[in-house]
């Protein structure tokens, strides 16, 4: 329920989350598991209470992107392996990594190094999941230059290979060939280590566009962010699994005001009515990430209605026209994103709008809003979700 001090709020449905765990885990062959791709905070959902929710419906992974990520989710009491997708550079930082029981991606020799160095003077070995590049060009080892790396951490006592993974570039592109040529590469770099008789555990190679693509790209894990979230990576990939958004964005009414015609809003006077009109003020702005791109562009949900913003977003505060719908009042909560009656609005129509992606509108909005879990309208509680596992 709705904080009653809040003005505005971030909710998570856990239900929805729970519905396109099990839709995407029952997608998946019972040899593949699936990581839960929770870095920037669950994209921005809350990653405390999503890895408990997607762990409780069939997600044995964790990722994230950073350590102090990796660390609240452990703070937190949360068990699951847990494998940082992003660098770290410093013995104090492999030592954290160590007693947090994180297991890192390695993509350099300086990696393989400081790695080995500090795990052997702790007298343990480190897992380690080897990055290979071959084709998004940002972490991991050139796909023609892995095979004396992998060779290296095999024979280095301090370190295990735990798993060898590549990352696609291109798989929410409807020309699917990019991706294919990165497959054959990871394929000549995985034929290369079996034929060298080095154990490899796991091999993963899919993000939530490659798991929808094709099935051969499942191999023993897939690495899942967006779908979870409930949205798919491309159009032509929608419909594949039934996905259902699980953030809200919702603010209240502060103040209603009429104004005549020629009345000016907000900075600029970007807006003029041109008839009476009445005004509600909102208590949400681009400080709590709404972007000030759809100033005069965007729509909110009042009552089961629609209607139009007006005037630039400010930081803390937008206005809304409410003019058609007389009966609200000084309190009422509007949806910015979410659902209300007929209507649906998306972190997706968002993206549209600005030229972006989802995966950049859900994750900006600020730690201002409080994160809230919805009463859904399934009729399941949270405890009946995580006593069905
Ligand atoms: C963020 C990330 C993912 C998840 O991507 P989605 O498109 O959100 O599914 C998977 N793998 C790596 C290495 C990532 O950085």
């Amino acid at each position: 329920m709705p904080d009653p001090q809040a003005r505005a709020w971030v909710e998570i449905d856990p239900v929805a989350l729970a519905q396109n765990t099990r839709a995407i885990r029952s997608y998946l062959g019972a040899q593949t598991e699936l990581l839960a791709v929770i870095k920037a905070d669950a994209y921005g959902h809350g990653a405390v209470a999503v890895a408990e929710v997607v762990l409780a419906q069939g997600a044995t992974w964790l990722g994230v992107a950073t350590l102090g990520e990796a660390i609240q989710l452990r703070r937190a009491g949360i068990g699951a392996p847990i494998l940082l997708l992003g660098g770290v550079d410093t013995a104090q930082q492999v030592q954290a990594l160590l007693y947090w029981r994180v297991e890192p991606t390695l993509a350099t020799w300086e990696h393989l190094r400081l790695f080995t160095q500090v795990a052997q003077t702790a007298g343990t070995i480190l897992p380690v999941h080897l990055d290979v590049d071959t084709g998004m060009s940002r972490f991991g080892v050139p796909w023609h230059e892995a095979i004396p790396l992998i060779q290296a951490v095999w024979h280095s006592p301090g370190v295990r290979l735990a798993s060898l993974y590549s990352h696609l570039a291109t798989a929410d592109d409807p020309d699917p060939q990019g991706v294919y040529l990165q497959q054959q590469r990871f394929r000549q770099v995985l034929q290369e280590v079996q034929r060298l008789g080095i154990p490899c555990p796991k091999v993963h190679l899919a993000n939530s566009a490659g798991m929808l693509l094709d099935r051969h790209l499942h191999y023993d894990m897939v690495r899942v962010g967006l779908a979870l979230y409930g949205y798919a990576p491309a159009p032509h990939l929608e419909g594949i699994l039934p996905l259902h958004p699980v953030m809200g964005v919702r603010a209240r009414i502060t103040q209603i005001k009429e104004i005549a015609p020629g009345t000016g809003v907000s900075y600029g006077h970007r807006f003029v009515a041109t008839q009476p009109m009445r005004l509600a003020t909102v208590g949400i702005g681009y400080a709590d990430g709404v972007p000030r791109g759809l100033s005069n562009r965007m729509t909110a949900l009042v009552r089961g209605r629609r209607v139009r913003q007006v005037g630039m977003i400010t930081m803390d505060q937008l206005m809304l026209d409410v003019t058609a719908v007389p009966e609200v009042q000084v309190g009422q909560i509007v949806t910015l994103i979410g659902r209300e009656g007929n209507h649906q609005i998306t972190a997706q129509d968002w993206a549209n709008d600005l030229d972006t992606i989802t995966w950049e509108i859900l994750c900006g909005f600020k730690h201002r809003l409080p994160r809230i879990l919805s009463a859904s309208p399934v009729p399941v509680s949270l405890g009946a979700i995580a006593s069905e596992s």
